[in-house]
C-alpha cells in the first residue's frame, strides 16, 4: 500500500556546489574528513542508518560522535564506539532535522571498505547520508520528507549526482553492513525523491 506522503514544501534544502555546503540546515563541523582524490567524480549516495545506543532517538550522540567528543562512559555502547574516527555529510533525525558535518566536497568517512559496481572505496566518489534508527524499526515520515529534499538538493547542485544513483551501506559493504535494514521502505524513498528532484528540475535524470 502507498503512503500518501507529500514532500514537505516548507523545507526548502540548497546546495552550494563550490563551498559544499548546505544552506538551511545545522553545521556541525566533523574532523573526520579529508580531501576527495583528484579526478574522480562524486556520483554515488550512500544512505546508512544509526543510533547512540542502537535503538535509543534523541540527544547529541551523533553530533559527539562525529565531532570525536562521545563520552565513553556515557553507555557501554559508547564506549565501543567512541574510539572511531567516522562522519557523514548529512544526518537527519527522527523530526526530519537535517545537520552537515562534511562539506560535500571532502571525503566524509562512512562507507568504510565498501564496493560499487567493482569500484573500491565509495568514500571517495559518494555523499554519506545518515537516517536516526534501526534496520527494523520503521522510520519516520519526516526523514523521507528531508531525504527527497537533500537528495533533490544535492543532484541539483552536482550533475553527476543522480537519484537513480542512491544505494543503502549494506548494498556496497553485503556481509559486513546491514543498514539503512529493512525497515527503510525504497519504494517511499524513491517517490518523494524522484518528486522531489521534478520539482528541482531534474526529472530528466531519474
Ligand atoms: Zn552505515
Amino acid at each position: 500500500m502507498l503512503w500518501p506522503v507529500s514532500v514537505n514544501e516548507d523545507m526548502i534544502l540548497q546546495v552550494d556546489a563550490t563551498s559544499g555546503l548546505m544552506s538551511g540546515v545545522k553545521q556541525v563541523a566533523s574532523p573526520n574528513h579529508d580531501p576527495r582524490p583528484p579526478g574522480i567524480e562524486t556520483d554515488l549516495i550512500v544512505v546508512h542508518g544509526i543510533s547512540l545506543p542502537p535503538g535509543d532517538f534523541g540527544g547529541p550522540w551523533i553530533d559527539r560522535l562525529f565531532s570525536n567528543t562521545l563520552p565513553a562512559q556515557a553507555h557501554p555502547y559508547f564506549a565501543q564506539v567512541c574510539a572511531m574516527r567516522v562522519s557523514a555529510h548529512l544526518a537527519i533525525t527522527r523530526d526530519g532535522a537535517v545537520t552537515q558535518y562534511v562539506k560535500f566536497t571532502d571525503r566524509a568517512w562512512h562507507a568504510g571498505q565498501s564496493s560499487y559496481h567493482g569500484r573500491e572505496q565509495c568514500n571517495d566518489f559518494s555523499v554519506g547520508i545518515e537516517l536516526e534508527g534501526t534496520d527494523t524499526l520503521p522510520y519516520e515520515q519526516a526523514q523521507y520528507a528531508a531525504l527527497a529534499q537533500a537528495v533533490a538538493a544535492l543532484c541539483a547542485a552536482y550533475p553527476t549526482l543522480s537519484p537513480a544513483r542512491l544505494v543503502g551501506h549494506s548494498d556496497i559493504a553485503p556481509g559486513r553492513k546491514t543498514d539503512p535494514g529493512p525497515a527503510f521502505d525504497w519504494p517511499l524513498a524513491r517517490r518523494l525523491i524522484g518528486a522531489a528532484a521534478s520539482a528541482c528540475g531534474k526529472a530528466r535524470q531519474r
